[in-house]
């Protein structure tokens, strides 16, 4: 059975990203980052899709709070709250992690070669949120091409395909995924912030309760707000 390595954070997307990896046919090695964010509770999530979808799961350790430059690893920023969508996409938001994606891609393309995976999937997304650069389809082609160049596998013709399954999607299409793959959305957390439940104030939290809207669906996770 082929493998791949899926980046899972515990929220929406990279759910509905591992859902569709697993129904492609592949065996699931689900990769989560302890990055020095705001909270656990992301990763508690990310376990549970894990055991849900019967994937192998591992959590890593870069501590990026270590640089800082994010609300998301710095608590001196603060996390935007109360924005529309057309407000968010306007600029790069605080809450952007200096090259995250590459850092996390990269780690992945690691486990890839050990496990001799095919494929990384990652739940980036280019639509709803066009603010983050590193989550648009030409840096996730340049990457694969990077990876192709710096890899065991790449130089042997057998490179690491970094598959983006949700990259064109709007956040309610992502929901009607989920839905058709059965994914364990009642499992995910999307929140920035780490309270009892998901603040629904958040840009995060926004996009995804207008995800859920549009689609014409009710979110099994709840909100504060
Ligand atoms: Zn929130």
């Amino acid at each position: 059975m082929r493998r791949a390595v899926v980046l899972l954070s515990g929220g929406l997307d990279s759910c509905v990203a591992a859902s569709e990896a697993q129904h492609r046919g592949f065996r699931l090695h689900a990769l989560s980052i302890d990055y020095g964010q705001r909270h656990a509770r992301e990763l508690q999530a990310a376990r549970d899709v894990a055991r849900a979808l019967g994937a192998e799961h591992r959590t890593v350790r870069v501590d990026l709070a270590a640089l800082g430059g994010s609300a998301l690893t710095d608590q001196a920023i603060a996390v935007p709250q109360d924005r529309d969508a057309h407000v968010m996409a306007a600029d790069i938001p605080p809450t952007y992690v200096p090259a995250r994606n590459t850092v996390f891609l990269s780690i992945a393309a690691g486990w890839a070669e050990v496990l001799d995976a095919d494929a990384v999937f990652i739940g980036a997304n280019a639509v709803d949120y066009s603010g983050y650069p590193d989550c648009r389809p030409e840096y996730l082609r340049a990457f694969e091409e990077a990876a192709r160049l710096g890899t065991r596998r790449g130089i042997e013709g057998r490179a690491i395909r970094i598959e983006a399954p949700l990259v064109h999607l709007s956040k309610a299409g992502i929901v009607h995924l989920g839905l058709e793959r059965k994914a364990p959305l009642h499992l995910t957390w999307s929140c920035y912030l780490g309270g009892r439940k998901q603040c629904g104030r958040c840009d995060s939290c926004r996009l995804r309760r207008k995800g859920f809207r549009e689609a014409g669906l009710e979110d099994p996770v709840g909100y504060e707000a």
